[in-house]
């Protein structure tokens, strides 16, 4: 998505050669419009898919899914990095190691969200090692629906989590597909 690849590289800031900061624009800051388009984005990828929810980790994806799940016209879930006290029956959980944080955490999903027979649209703001997209499949497995798709705004090509989910078979569709990044450049798939 070229608008994309234009505001990463205009505002966008590599820390390093592995994490990239987007909160001016997508993950602390939001450009609502940039995410109505992206939304746009995902349902037109997803389209063929027979996609029935739209699910998101909190809180950075909880943004691009929404308006994913408001162009496909189905119902978003959030699935929480911890059990609250409200959430007390019939959760379903499984261990998550964040990549950013560098610690682990339960991934929770309160299992009536998510039925036997959905087809589950998985988005998330980055996809880096995979934790996080494979974490999300083991619970949506878990209550018996299938993940129809995975859709990445910015994935990091040159991390592994790409070609893992690829090789076990998700259909995997990524905004931006970043294959190497350093202090000061960016450089995109498709580019020398
Ligand atoms: P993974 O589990 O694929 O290693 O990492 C995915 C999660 O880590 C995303 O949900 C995202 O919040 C966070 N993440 C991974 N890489 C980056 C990065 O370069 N920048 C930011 N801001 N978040 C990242």
């Amino acid at each position: 998505m070229k608008e994309l690849e234009d505001r990463i590289r205009a505002e966008g800031k590599a820390l390093n050669e592995d994490v990239l900061r987007v909160d001016m624009f997508l993950n602390h800051q939001v450009d609502c419009r940039l995410m109505d388009r992206i939304g746009d984005e995902f349902a037109r990828l997803f389209q063929e898919d027979g996609i029935t929810r739209v699910v998101t980790i909190e809180a950075s994806g909880i943004a691009p899914a929404a308006m994913t799940a408001l162009k496909m016209n189905v119902p978003l879930v959030i699935l929480k990095k911890s059990a609250s006290v409200t959430l007390n029956s019939s959760v379903l959980q499984t261990e998550v190691y964040s990549f950013t944080k560098q610690n682990t955490y339960q991934l929770t999903l309160k299992g009536e969200y998510i039925r036997p027979g959905d087809r589950v649209l998985l988005i998330d703001d980055f996809l880096a090692n995979g934790e996080a997209a494979f974490g999300a499949s083991r619970l949506i497995e878990k209550a018996g629906a299938t993940v129809a798709g995975i859709g990445a705004v910015i994935c990091k090509a040159f991390q592994p989590g790409l070609e893992k989910l690829r090789n076990a078979g998700y259909k995997v569709e990524a905004l931006a597909e970043i294959t190497a990044m350093g202090e000061g450049f960016v450089r995109f798939a498709g580019e020398n």
